[in-house]
């Protein structure tokens, strides 16, 4: 049997010790089961990983702290046969919420966000969900997969995670699913409309980042490459405008099979240390006062 490929089985994790303040935790979701093209998504977190330990860059987010100082690696979820996934998945995160971590998830295929978000919901009441996407995945159900990536987010306003559910770089929604989002009540913001900015909102964020968002010449390295999409900047741009009440997010679809020279396995720890920042800023200013 193949080694379950987690940064346990060899990879350098970029966070060497116990960061002194972990209020955030890292989870690795290796899993690609629900993808509709192409498998390779299972081995992102460990590329993900291997890019933020990378020589040539460094650990600290553009805010001007160190990530390692206050994110944990909790390591990746390991799958047991015969149990449901999302149950597996969920479990995990929720036992990293309930030792006081915010959660930034890497998955694996989109699939994912369903566990990750019901994991979020949980705590945090009025949940507003900011997708970053080439893609609403809101089919009803795809190639007869009612759990494929491209169905997760009928499932969550289905099962009413979210009180808002924002999608922003759209640029695929044919007919069903422009159906889907008025049933479900979705926010779209196509990428032809984009500019620039994330629209006011209350309450709690979850940001959900699919990797193709990203325009194919920024990020190569996922399965479904569509073209006219962001700028790695204009990403970076509105995680960092974002309001300070971000409480959990995940990072998905990178593909390292697809990928050249790792650059999308690069873009995703860019992305992945700004969602720190704003994360850690956010729980920062929501902490009692201790004076
Ligand atoms: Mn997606
Ligand atoms: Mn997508």
């Amino acid at each position: 049997m193949a080694k379950a490929k987690t940064h346990k089985a060899g990879t350098r994790s970029p966070f060497p010790a116990p960061a002194r303040l972990a209020l955030l935790g890292m989870i690795g979701v290796p899993y690609d089961e629900n993808s509709s093209h192409m498998r390779g998504t299972a081995e992102a977190p460990r590329a993900i990983r291997e890019a933020l330990a990378s020589e040539s860059t460094n650990t600290w987010d553009e805010e001007g702290s160190d990530v390692t100082t206050y994110v944990r690696d909790l390591g990746d979820v390991s799958f047991t046969r015969k149990v449901d996934p999302f149950y597996q998945i969920e479990s995990f995160i929720r036992r990293a919420l309930d030792h006081g971590f915010a959660p930034i998830v890497l998955g694996g295929d989109h699939s994912i966000t369903y566990a990750s978000v019901r994991a979020v919901a949980a705590l945090h009441d009025g949940l507003t969900i900011l997708h970053f996407d080439a893609h609403p995945d809101l089919y009803d159900e795809f190639k007869g997969n009612r759990h494929s990536h491209a169905s997760v987010f009928a499932r969550i306003m289905e099962a009413k995670l979210a009180k808002r559910l924002v999608q922003i770089g759209i640029r695929t929604a044919n007919g069903h699913q422009r159906e889907q989002a008025k049933k479900l009540g979705v926010e779209t913001i196509e990428m032809k409309k984009w500019k620039g900015k994330v629209p006011k909102t209350e309450g709690p964020i979850y940001v959900s980042f699919d990797m193709d968002v990203l325009d194919p010449a920024f990020a190569p390295g996922v399965s479904h490459h569509e073209p006219g999409g962001m700028s790695l900047r204009e990403a970076l741009t509105a995680i960092q405008s974002l309001p300070e009440s971000l409480v959990g997010a995940d990072i998905v679809e990178v593909n390292p099979r697809r990928d050249r020279s790792e650059v999308t396995a690069m873009c995703a720890a860019k992305i992945l240390k700004e969602l720190a920042a704003k994360m850690f800023a956010s729980i920062q200013d929501n902490k009692p006062a201790t004076s």
